[in-house]
């Protein structure tokens, strides 16, 4: 679908800090390229609805990374191997009645 110029759409105002209507006032290639707040007035490029992500989410992900990047893997549990390799309670034979 393609914009218009005036086009009242939703996007990311980072001055108001949250999605606002805005009024599309630049196109590129039938896409809104800037769109202009209706709340507080400024001029950006369109963000298609994606609020930029803060230093301080940039800085999360980085630790999140570095995070899942230092914690190896977990080892196999050794109950698996332990059952391929020796029997279970249900193989071995039933303890003989003692005789009298
Ligand atoms: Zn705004």
């Amino acid at each position: 679908m393609d914009a218009r110029l005036g086009d009242v759409i939703d996007d990311f105002c980072v001055k108001c800090r949250r999605l606002t209507n805005h009024s599309v006032v630049s196109l590129l290639n039938g896409a809104a390229a800037k769109v202009r707040c209706r709340t507080c007035y400024s001029d950006h490029d369109y963000r298609n609805e994606q609020a930029p992500p803060s230093k301080k989410d940039l800085k999360k992900a980085e630790l999140f990374n570095a995070v899942l990047a230092g914690v190896a893997p977990p080892p196999a549990p050794p109950e698996e191997a332990a059952d391929g390799a020796s029997p279970k309670k249900g193989a071995k034979k039933p303890a003989k009645p003692a005789e009298a």
